[in-house]
């Protein structure tokens, strides 16, 4: 009891309040928490390699967050699988519920764990994310996770670039570009890449020695390095017995001068045996503060791409592969909605899918467009799904007394190019979408004759009364407050 207890009664506190409710309850309802404030370790016991795998990949960043904002401390976070949970306290009484069960083609963690068509990164045993790296056959530590593959990486205009880059890399480690500095904001796939990137040069090569850590482990390996006077194996492990560097989050160690030296040295020697190195990075290599000038320099030696984010096919195509991993069924509508109202960030729009699947087999309800508005707006309440594309389209048609075809057509007609513009305008203002992607549903338009739309629409409005006024009342009956 005490500290450790204290400890995990306000990690749970702080769960409680940045996880939904449903997805408190889905998922840490049967998870059993030990504190070791010694060794400051949490080990966290759950029912089955389903649940461990999921905790792993959706809430161990945010679970080590927390630790460390409590504790001021970083936490080792491990898993074990226990067949029967003894809760920690009596506080889970409330959240009892049971995992959910199937309903129809919606799988759950329960019956997944024994269906024999699971796909082949659920059959093998899968190794755990980011916490306990795992070692390949020469014991060079790897710690991949299966689910993170190039076959599986969902490739748009956006992301070609970053995507050819990764293959190029992984298929001739070393020759192609290097380093690769891949960066891009939260959850557009960098990790994912990376993560690929080691799997794909392991599949061709099983002996070759890659070691895949992030900015944050490297910087805490330095500093163990240095306080246990290891340094000549830290040495070692990193310049002589290293193939291929893979480094996540790199932005971590910029401000940290020790590391900073240590990774220049590292990457020089590497750099010169002409080994393999891949970085990926939030900011770019000339946004990143505190960083040093010679590091920065070298960052962009190689190839620096980002990952852009998805247009709407590409989110459609990654929701649509979503559903068939996970063997639900689930119309395009609903998935057009998800992919309409989340933009920007690829986990997002995982989660949200999750959540109405959750939702589903909890509840046993039919999925409809309507019932994904309820249930992604408790999670999402900062966007507005009040408005869509189809909605500024259907109201602009509606006003002008037009129809929906007409917007979306060629015709360059004033009495329909207008209107067009108006509703390109509107999109534009309110929805989160990009310039192609608004050509894309506007009949298949080049995004150049949208952000002409929406300037000429944005320059008229000072000058032409009527368009204002037509504007103002379009944008009422749409519910927009301005
Ligand atoms: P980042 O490291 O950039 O924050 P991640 O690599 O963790 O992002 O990606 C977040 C989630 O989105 C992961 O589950 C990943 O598999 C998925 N994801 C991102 N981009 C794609 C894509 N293009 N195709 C398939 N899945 C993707
Ligand atoms: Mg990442």
């Amino acid at each position: 009891m005490g500290e450790s207890h204290s400890v995990v009664t306000r990690l749970i506190d702080a769960l409680k309040i940045k996880v939904s409710d449903l997805n408190y309850k889905n998922w840490f309802a049967k998870v059993a928490w030990d504190y070791q404030e010694s060794t400051s370790t949490m080990t966290i016991a759950v029912e089955s390699r389903f649940i461990r795998d999921w905790l792993s990949d959706h809430y161990l960043e945010l679970i080590r967050f927390e630790l460390l904002s409590l504790t001021d401390r970083e936490h080792d976070v491990q898993f074990k699988i226990e067949k029967k949970i003894e809760r920690t306290l009596d506080l889970f009484a409330e959240n009892q519920n049971p995992v959910p069960q199937a309903i129809g083609n919606v799988t759950t963690p329960e019956n997944r764990e024994d269906q024999p068509q699971l796909s082949e990164a659920r059959q093998r045993p899968s190794l755990p994310h980011q916490d306990t790296p795992q070692r390949s056959l020469n014991g060079a530590v790897t710690g991949f996770n299966p689910k993170y593959r190039l076959d599986n990486f969902i490739v748009g205009s956006a992301n070609q670039l970053v995507f050819a880059a990764c293959q190029a890399v992984a298929h001739q480690p070393g020759r192609s570009y290097n380093p690769l500095f891949i960066y891009g904001q939260v959850g557009l796939g960098k990790t994912h890449l990376l993560n690929a990137i080691g799997l794909e040069i392991l599949k061709n090569n099983r002996h070759a020695k890659i070691i895949y850590t992030t900015g944050e482990r490297f910087t805490n390996e330095v500093i163990s390095a240095i306080r246990y006077n290891k340094m000549f194996e830290f040495r070692q492990k990193y310049r002589d017995q290293c193939d291929v560097l893979l480094i996540d989050d790199i932005q971590f160690i910029a401000g940290k001068d020790r590391t900073m030296e240590e990774f220049f040295h590292t990457f020089n020697a590497l750099y010169e045996m002409r080994k393999q190195i891949v970085l990926t990075s939030d900011k770019m290599p000339r946004e990143m503060l505190n960083l040093e000038d010679r590091l920065r320099s070298r960052f962009s030696w190689g190839l620096t791409v980002d990952v852009g984010t998805p247009d709407f096919e590409t989110r459609m195509a990654i929701l649509r592969r979503k559903a068939d991993e996970e063997k639900v069924k689930i119309g395009d509508d609903i998935l057009s909605f998800i992919a309409e109202n989340i933009t920007t960030n690829v986990r997002e729009l995982e989660g949200a899918f999750i959540r109405l699947v959750a939702f589903a087999s909890l509840t046993r309800m039919t999925l409809t467009v309507e019932v994904a508005k309820d249930v992604l707006k408790n999670i999402l309440p900062q966007m507005d799904i009040r408005l869509d594309v189809e909605k500024i389209q259907h109201e602009v048609a509606s006003f002008y007394r037009l129809k929906i075809a007409d917007l979306k057509s060629k015709r360059r007609h004033k009495n329909l190019a207008v209107p067009r513009q108006i509703a390109m305008y509107l999109c534009k203002t309110h929805l989160q979408v990009s310039f192609p992607e608004l050509g894309q549903r506007f009949g298949g338009k080049d995004h150049t004759t949208v952000m002409h739309a929406v300037q000429k629409i944005r320059g008229c409005l000072d000058t032409d009364a009527t368009l204002k006024e037509d504007i103002q009342k379009i944008s009422s009956l749409l519910g927009i407050v301005s």
